[in-house]
């Protein structure tokens, strides 16, 4: 996990996280939730935890929200210990808004009602009220009751009810995974200006991985109730701390490389190694995305022999994905460019590695392993294997060229 800059003497922004936990530890019997976490969110910062099902992401909030208590670990909210060895402060006075996906709002309450139920108490209650109905742009919704407004309307609702209070921290809980696709795209970016219009920091928990990536300043990947990485968005993506990290995140391709003094030789060509792990010396597994390898029409067409060839073919709107597969059976997702984006299955390519800047593992990094016995039999054959992508494929496979794994995201799934 990435260290996060401590504030100097003078910091204008010296104010303590909006959030710090250590250590945190909850299980249900014997089912261990949470193993041991450690985060910290800045004010005014929106961190995203993405995990697979399962993982412990629900879990955290609940301990966050004082919804139930951890086993172990301290929580911080502002920098005033709300749970830990010297005991717990109840969910209501932890200052902590949340949000879920189901909206949860009063349906006996009109929209002012339910936006301004957490501060009842407040004498300017009305003017904050009519404020964040300006905010969540339903200006003119405060009459109306829930039932009367689309599901996106509800949730603006529930997240201008969550701010009502100036909380210090906002919890959402799969905000979006009610809503259908455009408007969950249209919400994200609502929600993102919303939030830093009101200058609130946040935890969103999302197995969604568009989401993690778009709307965090940082985001926490967890597997199996820990942490594998928490950085900015680019660096999860570009420099992985650990194999789970980079074919979760990402489409990427594992290829054998051997490594010496910060440069991988795989069969493709040199990559140059970066990220936060130690550099691996000797054999290793290479994260090769599919932008980092080119692919041009093999001249001599379908027949050639040494070509690789399209075996699948992923078109998601606005980039097409192929995975091509050498004769000796190594596969690689690879951007198609405009000018190959025509190549259908069976058609013949030639492959070529840009210059890249990526990160390898060698096998005592938790390398999944299949995928280590996928390289091994691979390099029986070659210098390289292929660990298949991260992402499903929608077209037609070979399945006389298959060798590529489960994607790493659904092998980690709650069975
Ligand atoms: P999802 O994305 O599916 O919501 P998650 O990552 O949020 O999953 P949690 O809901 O935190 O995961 O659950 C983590 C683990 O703890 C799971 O194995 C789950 O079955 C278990 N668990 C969570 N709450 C309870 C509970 N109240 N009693 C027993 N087991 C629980």
């Amino acid at each position: 996990m990435s260290a996060l800059p401590l504030p100097r003497a003078g910091d204008p922004d010296a104010r303590p996280p909006a959030l710090r936990i250590a250590g945190l530890r909850r299980s249900y019997g014997r089912v261990v939730a949470v193993d041991g976490i450690d985060l910290e969110l800045r004010p005014g910062e929106m961190l995203t935890l993405l995990g697979p099902s399962g993982c412990g992401k629900t879990t955290v909030l609940r301990l966050v929200a004082g919804l139930e208590p951890p086993d172990a670990g301290t929580i911080e909210i502002a920098g005033r210990r709300v749970a830990g060895p010297g005991g717990s402060v109840p969910p209501e006075r932890r200052n902590v808004g949340m949000v879920f996906q189901d909206y949860a709002l009063f349906p006996h309450l009109s929209v002012a009602d339910n936006i301004g139920y957490g501060i009842r108490r407040d004498p300017d209650r009305a003017v904050r009220v009519a404020e964040l109905l300006e905010l969540v742009s339903l200006p003119d919704a405060g009459e109306r009751m829930p039932h009367e407004l689309s599901g996106g309307m509800q949730q603006r609702v529930a997240i201008a009810r969550a701010l009502a209070p100036r909380p210090d921290v906002i919890l959402l809980d799969e905000p979006f995974s009610n809503l259908d696709a455009a408007l969950r795209t249209q919400l994200r970016g609502d929600l993102r200006e919303i939030l830093r219009a009101a200058g609130a920091s946040a935890v969103l928990v999302t197995h969604d991985q568009e989401e993690a990536l778009t709307l965090g300043d940082r985001m926490a990947v967890m597997v199996r109730g820990r942490i594998e990485q928490c950085a900015p968005p680019e660096i999860v993506y570009g420099e992985p701390a650990t194999p789970f990290v980079a074919t979760f995140v990402g489409t990427a391709n594992l290829v054998h490389a051997d490594c010496r003094l910060g440069v991988g030789m795989t069969r493709l060509g040199p990559i140059r190694l970066v990220g936060p792990a130690a550099r691996p010396q000797g054999g290793a597994l290479a994260v090769i995305r599919p932008e980092h390898v080119e692919l041009e029409e093999a001249a001599d067409g379908p027949a050639e022999v040494d070509a690789w060839r399209v075996v699948r073919r992923r078109f998601t709107g606005s980039e097409i994905l192929l995975e091509v597969a050498a004769p000796d059976g190594l596969r690689l997702w690879c951007a198609a460019g405009p000018h190959v984006r025509r190549l259908r299955i069976g058609d013949s390519v030639r492959v070529r590695l840009r210059e890249v800047e990526t990160v390898a593992f060698t096998p005592s990094r938790g390398i999944p392993a299949d995928a280590e016995a996928r390289a091994a039999a691979a390099s029986a054959a070659s210098p390289a294997k292929d660990n298949g992508p991260a992402g499903e494929s929608d077209s037609v496979d070979d399945p006389a060229a298959r060798v590529g794994a489960a994607p790493e995201r659904d092998r980690h799934r709650r069975p």
